[in-house]
């Protein structure tokens, strides 16, 4: 640590970054509730474990979280939620084009998943 002040911002596209250049991939225990992923970089061959709150907030157990409330595990599951929702939303379109009864494919229960 060199003191340096990041923003927010910087921090999560930066954890991002990592996420992608480790090639990080999570786990799913609970869907959209509870997710692991293994670490490369800070115990390698273990699994950090990346919680879902119901205000949206996701929250992980390593370090990297604790000091910066952003961190590459946690930016890999914010990934795969944004993916699943994308998809869900595509699945929607699908049904709304074909004028199908409004049946969803799944059940949808994001409301508690809104961006902080
Ligand atoms: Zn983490």
């Amino acid at each position: 640590m060199n003191g340096t002040k990041y923003t927010h911002e910087e921090l999560v596209a930066r954890a991002r970054e990592r996420a992608n250049e480790e090639n990080l991939h999570s786990f799913q225990v609970e869907r959209r509730r509870l997710y692991l992923v293994k670490s490369r970089k800070l115990r390698p061959g273990t699994y950090h474990m990346v919680r879902v709150h119901r205000s949206g907030q996701v929250t992980c157990d390593c370090p990297g979280w604790e000091r910066w409330t952003v961190c590459a595990h946690q930016q890999t599951v914010v990934k795969r939620l944004e993916r699943e929702a994308a998809r869900r939303e595509w699945y929607r379109e699908q049904y709304l084009q074909a004028d199908l009864p409004s049946e969803e494919p799944e059940r949808d229960d994001t409301d508690h998943l809104r961006a902080a």
